[in-house]
């Protein structure tokens, strides 16, 4: 079967219902009630499995062979409803738990960003509070827009008032843009982040910046959060809320691969919005992300060069 045809499943892969039991699932949440500037990313999860048709089966970069190391499977899409913020973020977090459940880690596509919640409650409710990783162009720490608590930029906020954080070990990276205001950052650290700027892969260097990373989250369980528009909006125009002056997708592709060994417990690619992608660079991109997610996802034992 040539690469562009065949299922419409993540790269290809038996969907879940197709193998006895999964390692991992890459779980679709098309959702996007919870964004404040372009709407669309509710279309990412089918985009990004367009996408990602070309992923091919060995990573050189890291030795791994994230379909092989481990069952990966396509979960399909969780049923999320528009009109009813806090329905949908029960319904997420009831998928990820059943998943949980089996032993089945969770690779979560988006959807927008509101989605990294249910997922924590679900996993903090299984390790206890874990250390974030999040590659963002934004904080995401914000209070409420509107009056409303529930939105994409305000998920890490929520999940560090209930507890669901290792306020030692979060780090924001890719951070830049304007602010509301400079306490932006005193509550954000406040919340429990550290943050590498964007500005920081310039000045220092991608090695140093995913040492700055790894010393921050040490052996913590870890949910690795990658918001797609902490790429530069060169390398991924198609998302809500773009800002100038991001990362190449090779640094990000090199700070994910810099995670190798660490114990990654769950992991999103999130805010594609394929309306305002052109190429698919955007889809390309945050395919490419997934798959060294699954890399990750796979463990230290496998997913370590070798
Ligand atoms: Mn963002
Ligand atoms: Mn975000």
């Amino acid at each position: 079967m040539p690469r562009f045809a065949g299922p419409a499943t993540f790269a290809r892969l038996p969907r879940l219902d197709e193998v006895a039991r999964a390692d991992v699932a890459v779980l679709g949440m098309p959702f996007d009630s919870g964004v404040s500037y372009r709407p669309g990313a509710r279309f990412g999860p089918a985009h990004v499995r367009a996408s990602s048709r070309l992923l091919r089966p060995y990573n050189p970069a890291t030795g791994a062979w994230p379909f092989a190391d481990q069952q990966v499977a396509d979960a399909g899409d969780v049923a999320l409803n528009p009109f009813d913020v806090r329905e949908a973020l029960d319904a997420a977090q009831t998928a990820v738990t059943a998943l949980g459940a089996d032993g089945t880690r969770v690779l979560s596509l988006g959807g927008d960003h509101t989605l990294a919640l249910p997922v924590l409650r679900a996993l903090a409710r299984e390790h206890g509070p874990v250390a974030v990783v999040h590659l963002d162009a934004h904080l995401d720490t914000w209070d409420t827009y509107f009056g409303a608590p529930y939105t994409h930029g305000t998920p890490f906020r929520r999940a560090s008032e209930e507890g669901l954080l290792d306020l030692e070990r979060c780090v924001h990276v890719g951070t830049r843009g304007p602010l509301y205001a400079a306490s932006d950052l005193e509550d954000d650290a406040r919340l429990g982040f550290t943050v590498v700027r964007a500005d920081d892969y310039e000045t220092d260097g991608v090695a140093r910046a995913v040492e700055r990373v790894l010393r921050r989250v040490e052996d913590a369980p870890v949910y690795v959060s990658v918001d797609i528009d902490v790429l530069d909006p060169a390398a991924a125009p198609g998302t809500g809320t773009p800002e100038a002056g991001g990362l190449t997708s090779r640094e990000l592709l090199r700070t994910l691969r810099g995670l190798a060994g660490r114990r990654v417990v769950g992991a999103d690619v999130v805010e594609v919005a394929p309306a305002y992608d052109h190429a698919e660079i955007t889809g390309i991109a945050a395919a490419h992300v997934a798959y060294e997610l699954l890399g990750l996802l796979a463990g230290p034992r496998a997913g370590s060069a070798r």
